[in-house]
């Protein structure tokens, strides 16, 4: 593992993201060669000391790791398409958001040339990168992670998920899917609260509590899940369901949005249809496992 921040590495890619990546490296001592379609947002990074590649076959060739960060993964393809002969033993490092299919294609692409590749995701704002609150997640080739990670370190705090290389992109989606899951119920309570003069401020410190409480059962119910039985030690799934009838009714009755708790509603209702009632909460995920409703 190359353990000095003498570690040449290269930045393509330079919006918001990019630069600070840039930024990071420059501060940890690394050399650091930049490219950007659009030139002149390198001249920061060159003021600080980065060269400016003229291609992107140079960056890459000029860095015993590149990392990539552009709008998504076709602009990601556009740009190794048009590398000449891409350097083979490059160590490639894709921080572009996109899905597991483009990261396991992009990752396809690089083996067809040689090129050594982890996928990866930024759980963070750029003002937080170089910090230890930037959490970036890796997947692909663990001896690639091993042999990088010290490097990739002057970025945040880097975890390497597995091999597969989609494995970054499905947690990023998946915290998404949590994030927009907490703020949307917290956005419902919000909306009913105010209809009876509780602002948001009020109220969010009740709101924070239950969010904090019911992480505390993820454990629990993920071993429900994995084992596949999912005994009602606290709750039945029909009890949750007639909470959900008052909320929809609440809702109505106080004139807000009624389409999350309906549809929260609907697929309780299917999973009870089919016979999990009397089962606890976690068996919902039978009905998330199907590719559509119904
Ligand atoms: P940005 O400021 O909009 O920058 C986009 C970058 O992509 C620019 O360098 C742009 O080049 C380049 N680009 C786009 N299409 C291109 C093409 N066809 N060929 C060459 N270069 C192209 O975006 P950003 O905030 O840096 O985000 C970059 C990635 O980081 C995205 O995947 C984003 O989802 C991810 N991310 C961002 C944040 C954030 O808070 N910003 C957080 C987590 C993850 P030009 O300068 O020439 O236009």
């Amino acid at each position: 593992m190359n353990t000095t921040t003498d570690t040449p590495v290269a930045v393509v890619g330079l919006g918001l993201m990019g630069q600070a990546l840039a930024a990071a490296f420059l501060k940890a001592g690394h050399p650091t060669t930049v490219w950007n379609r659009t030139a002149s947002k390198a001249d920061e990074a060159v003021s600080r000391g980065a060269v400016f590649a003229s291609t992107v076959g140079e960056a890459l060739e000029a860095g015993s790791l590149t990392i990539i960060c552009v709008t998504d993964h076709g602009a990601v393809r556009d740009l190794l398409d048009g590398i000449d002969g891409a350097p083979a033993g490059a160590m490639l490092v894709n921080l572009t958001s996109g899905d597991s299919t483009q990261a396991r294609d992009t990752a396809r692409w690089a083996g067809e040339r040689g090129v050594d590749y982890l996928d990866g995701a930024i759980m963070a704002v750029p003002p937080a990168i170089g910090t230890a609150d930037a959490v970036i997640l890796l997947s692909g080739p663990r001896a690639h992670y091993e042999a990088h990670a010290s490097t990739l370190e002057a970025l945040g705090t880097v975890t390497h998920l597995g091999a597969d290389p989609g494995l970054a992109s499905l947690y990023d989606v998946a915290g998404l899917a949590m994030m927009w899951s907490v703020l949307n119920a917290w956005l419902q309570g919000t909306a009913l609260l105010r209809t009876a003069g509780v602002d948001a401020a009020t109220y969010a410190p009740f709101a924070r509590q239950i969010a904090a409480g019911v992480a505390e059962w993820l454990p629990g119910y993920a071993e429900q899940i994995d084992n596949g039985a999912f005994p009602a030690e606290v709750s039945a799934l029909e009890t949750d369901a007639r909470a959900m009838t008052h909320l929809i009714e609440q809702s109505e009755a106080a004139g807000v949005n009624a389409e999350l708790p309906r549809l929260f509603k609907a697929m309780a209702d299917r999973a009870i249809a089919a016979g999990h009632g009397g089962e606890q909460y976690p068996v919902l995920i039978e009905e998330f496992t199907k590719p559509h409703g119904g």
